[in-house]
């Protein structure tokens, strides 16, 4: 699968990509990662590189303008419209969800469209086939968000996560009430101070499988 992130700040992602899960992906190329400097497609000849200017109409802040961003998708040579999602990372947009990382995932390429100052001039809309939002309140920009989903979004694609079966037990992998069952490990008896410890239930130490599944099934209410 392949991800165009569309930004102005495309080095706030490069440690992210270098380390992490999506890093062996990356190297595996079962993921690819193109980040777009949005700059780039400022008006030639402006040495600033301005893609922002002020809202008609007055108010505060600055708004991010079309013509690069209509540059830089034209840049992106979509040709596969129908397997291809052009997202725009924004605070009023869709809910994101498990369901909807399910869902982008069965896209060959996701466009994701990163916002910063006071958002984008509305006519932005016109270039995007869908506006999702990683929840109820409001970043300084879409790098972030646009972090988020690529991570939930990827680790749906064959070979992201290590062990495929981790992700059918997972929280909101069945349903978005689905909470997973609480987990453990060494050591078995942990005393953060003297006279009180803490240990693992001792069911899962028993080898009993059955036992386990159906004390693992009470959390799945
Ligand atoms: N003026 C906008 C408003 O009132 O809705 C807020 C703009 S916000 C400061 C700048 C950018 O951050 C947005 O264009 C969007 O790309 C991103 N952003 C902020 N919060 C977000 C969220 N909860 N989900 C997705 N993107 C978000």
């Amino acid at each position: 699968m392949r991800f165009d992130i569309i930004t102005i700040f495309p080095n706030l992602f490069s440690s992210y990509l270098e380390e992490t899960i999506i890093a062996r992906a990356l190297r595996k190329k079962i993921l690819r990662v193109n980040l777009v400097d949005l700059r780039k497609f400022a008006k030639a000849g402006d040495s600033h590189r301005s893609v922002d200017n002020r809202p008609y109409g007055g108010g505060p802040g600055m708004i991010l303008m079309v013509e690069p961003i209509y540059k830089a998708l034209r840049a992106l040579k979509i040709r596969n419209r129908r397997k291809t999602r052009v997202v725009m990372l924004a605070p009023e947009g869709k809910q994101f969800t498990q369901r909807e990382a399910e869902r982008l995932s069965t896209y060959d390429r996701l466009v994701l469209l990163c916002g910063r100052y006071e958002g984008f001039d509305a006519r932005v809309e016109k270039l995007i086939d869908e506006k999702i939002s990683i929840g109820p309140y409001v970043l300084a920009g879409g790098e972030l968000p646009a972090v988020v989903v690529l991570e939930a979004v990827a680790r749906h694609i064959p070979g992201v996560v290590g062990h495929p079966e981790a992700l059918k037990e997972e929280t909101f992998s069945k349903d978005l009430d689905y909470v997973e069952y609480p987990q453990y490990t060494r050591p078995e008896k942990f005393c953060p101070q003297k006279g009180k410890c803490w240990r693992v239930p001792k069911i899962l130490l028993s080898g009993n499988h059955a036992a386990i599944r159906k004390w693992r099934a009470q959390y799945h209410a």
